[in-house]
């Protein structure tokens, strides 16, 4: 990742150490490789900003120290990887399979790194000042987040549990979109944050409680096995129906078939 360090010390976001700190990427520059123009430019669009316009490099803010962003950088590098291999479904490290029209079934993810791939990037969403970024504010969450991304410790499946579908334009899948989305909320309150890299959509369900275990099939688990289904961009179109789509019986069902 080709970050600068700044001289000048400052209290790094995730380690709180006072250190100088590099100008962080909020979504790793690894995920833009297919969307800059010949001018190193992206548009990200989002479903919240009514103008679109061009950025340069990616957004960046000094937010970690270098020790902070090698760390993430690794677990980011481990997503991306396996982010292109489902793209292209077919992988050396991982195990993807086609099981039915609209689903793939994705075994030997390495847990741990992409767990916290994503988490990190929910997490960097949240603390960035970047206006296009202000609908993710995660509250409390942040700060759990923020010791769970420092701590090495093991996050249970259960905790911040993560979908993942392939989003689709016919049967066609396009690795070149960066999206955002403001929080939506299920069942019981609980707030789930969603954006879309290497068109790729990531659902996190924020919660430090156990979700109940009838999601179990839907998400990423801690054996390295994950379902995901194609969905259409078209169901963007209303904003709620994605999630609601995700967390509908029908669809848990069929997962839970498959995974019995
Ligand atoms: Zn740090």
């Amino acid at each position: 990742m080709t970050s600068y360090l700044r001289e000048e010390n400052m209290t790094c976001r995730l380690c709180l150490e006072t250190r100088p700190l590099c100008g962080s990427h909020i979504i790793s520059e690894c995920f833009y490789e297919k969307i800059y123009d010949d001018k190193h430019r992206f548009l990200p669009i989002s479903t919240e900003v009514e103008r679109l316009k061009f950025q340069q490099k990616g957004f960046r803010e000094d937010l970690l120290c270098r020790a902070c962003e090698s760390r993430l950088s690794e677990w980011e590098s481990t997503l991306k990887r396996d982010f292109v291999d489902i793209g292209k479904e077919q992988s050396n490290f991982l195990t993807i399979n086609r099981v039915h029209e609209e689903i793939i079934k994705v075994q030997n993810i390495n847990y741990d790194y992409f767990k916290r791939g994503i988490l990190s990037i929910l997490w960097r969403l949240s603390i960035t000042s970047h206006p296009f970024y202000s609908k993710y504010q995660l509250g409390p969450y942040e700060d759990k987040l923020r010791m769970i991304l420092k701590e090495d410790g093991h996050i249970p499946e259960l905790h911040y549990p993560i979908m993942i579908s392939k989003c689709k334009l016919d049967q066609q899948f396009f690795p070149d979109i960066i999206m955002g989305f403001p929080p939506g909320k299920i069942a019981k309150s609980r707030t789930v944050y969603r954006f879309i890299i290497w068109g790729i959509l990531v659902t996190v369900l924020v919660t430090d409680h156990a979700a109940s275990n009838d999601i179990e099939s839907i998400i990423l688990r801690e054996n390295g096995e994950l379902f995901i289904p194609d969905i259409q961009y078209t169901m963007f179109a209303h904003p709620q129906s994605v999630i609601k789509r995700i967390f509908d019986d029908d669809v848990r069902d069929m997962f839970a078939k498959m995974t019995s």
